[in-house]
């Protein structure tokens, strides 16, 4: 049973990114003329915004649903129309929210209908699986963002950026064709400056939480992503990291920590629970701060890498590539949070396994063993992102309080 949702949050500008994302929701409903386009995490959205296609990431929106604590509802809806548990989450929400019946209403009022599917192919099966699905039951044309498997993370290799590139012009082909849209080389030359900025002011803040006392904890990261992740390129998310960047100098200047006596420090992998964010914050009474975010190992992924070429489409080809988001090979995970823990000083890891999502949970069983055989003190929890019928309230405390009693037993 959960007790509490949504997590405290220590600075005044992550309040902003609830009306922002009503903007983002609220858009395509607001403007019926413009055509709509339903994607994955990990697309391009830019060309969308410079193609003026309204982009809708179906993954926020089941972790918006769950948020809301609607997901049990909605994956038994999902569930009952064919949708295995052991289908992602997310899918399971998404697919009850559009094939069940009796369900509550949906967040934001629900979704413009999508003109356009789109989906990259490299992250999970699932997300492939469920796109498809979607694609053949309303009858909706989907591109499939194929991009080369790179196991080592970023790759040099030309070939890989050559062939993504001819991707990338067939997804603006495919745009032309469906929407009848075309693409404003300019627009997205600007969009680029813009998402470049995002990303280095997320390094810049990413490296301000090294500081201790720690200025902004996980219950604040999680959501202050969100700008990035879905609306990078444009001026209200550009507006929006100035400002937070410049409240995180004055937390650091002024020693302004998330508790007032910071005693330990721990690193979240894996995905949160969205369904009870709150928990993040459940170190707070003892004295803890989630200070970093391993599973999406936002220090790597933030520096941006300088512009690639002067064509907008082949610095897309090539940045992606050459900075491949995703966690590589597991030996190099491993030893990038091994580096993250001693830059960040965590006294603690929590790995979580998020049954449903196979991307975030595979690696995490050699994640921990390889932390535990360095001696980093680790904390593993098996919850799903999505599903809240698979989280304990009482099991997962009395883990977490074991924990760190035995962390502050060791600081003592
Ligand atoms: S399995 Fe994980 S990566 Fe794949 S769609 Fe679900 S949440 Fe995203």
């Amino acid at each position: 049973m959960v007790t509490s949702t949504s997590a405290i949050k220590s600075l005044k500008t992550t309040a902003e990114v609830s009306a922002l994302r009503k903007q983002y929701y609220a858009r395509a409903q607001q403007e019926p003329e413009k055509k709509v386009a339903w994607h994955s995490q990990g697309f391009p959205v830019e060309i969308l915004q410079a193609m003026g296609v309204v982009p809708i990431d179906l993954e926020n929106y089941a972790a918006v649903i769950s948020a809301k604590r609607l997901a049990s509802t909605y994956c038994m809806a999902g569930e009952r129309a064919g949708f295995s548990p052991d289908v992602c989450g997310y899918a399971r929400i998404f697919m009850g929210y559009m094939l069940g019946k009796d369900i509550p209403e949906a967040p934001y009022g629900g979704l413009a209908k999508p003109d356009v599917l789109m989906v990259n192919s490299y992250s999970c099966d699932s997300r492939l699986g469920w796109f498809y699905a979607l694609s053949q039951q309303f009858n909706i044309p989907l591109f499939v963002l194929d991009q080369p498997h790179q196991p080592d993370g970023g790759s040099d290799l030309l070939p890989n950026a050559v062939y993504t590139e001819s991707v990338l012009r067939n997804l603006v082909s495919f745009l032309e064709e469906h929407t009848g849209n075309k693409l404003d080389i300019d627009r997205l030359k600007g969009i680029r400056v813009l998402a470049r900025r995002a990303h280095e002011i997320m390094h810049q803040i990413n490296e301000l939480r090294k500081a201790v006392p720690c200025p902004m904890g996980s219950g604040d990261a999680f959501t202050v992503l969100w700008p990035i992740n879905f609306i990078r390129g444009t001026k209200e998310c550009d507006e929006f990291y100035q400002k937070l960047l410049a409240e995180l100098k004055e937390r650091v200047e002024k020693g302004i920590g998330v508790v007032p006596e910071e005693k330990f420090r721990l690193m979240w992998t894996g995905l949160p629970f969205w369904y009870n964010m709150r928990f993040l914050n459940y170190p707070e009474d003892f004295g803890g701060v989630v200070v970093i975010e391993g599973m999406i190992l936002f220090p790597r992924r933030y520096r941006m890498l300088p512009l690639q070429d002067e064509d907008p489409i082949k610095d897309i080809a090539l940045t992606s590539t050459r900075q491949r988001q995703w966690p590589s090979g597991i030996g190099d995970a491993i030893k990038t949070v091994a580096q993250v823990v001693n830059d960040y000083q965590i006294d603690g890891v929590v790995v979580t396994f998020n049954p449903s999502c196979r991307l975030s949970c595979i690696p995490q069983q050699e994640l921990l063993n390889g932390l535990t055989k360095q001696g980093i003190p680790c904390l593993s929890l098996e919850c799903d992102m999505a599903d809240e019928r698979t989280y304990s309230e009482g099991q997962v405390k009395t883990r977490m309080d074991a924990f760190i009693e035995s962390l502050l037993a060791q600081k003592s």
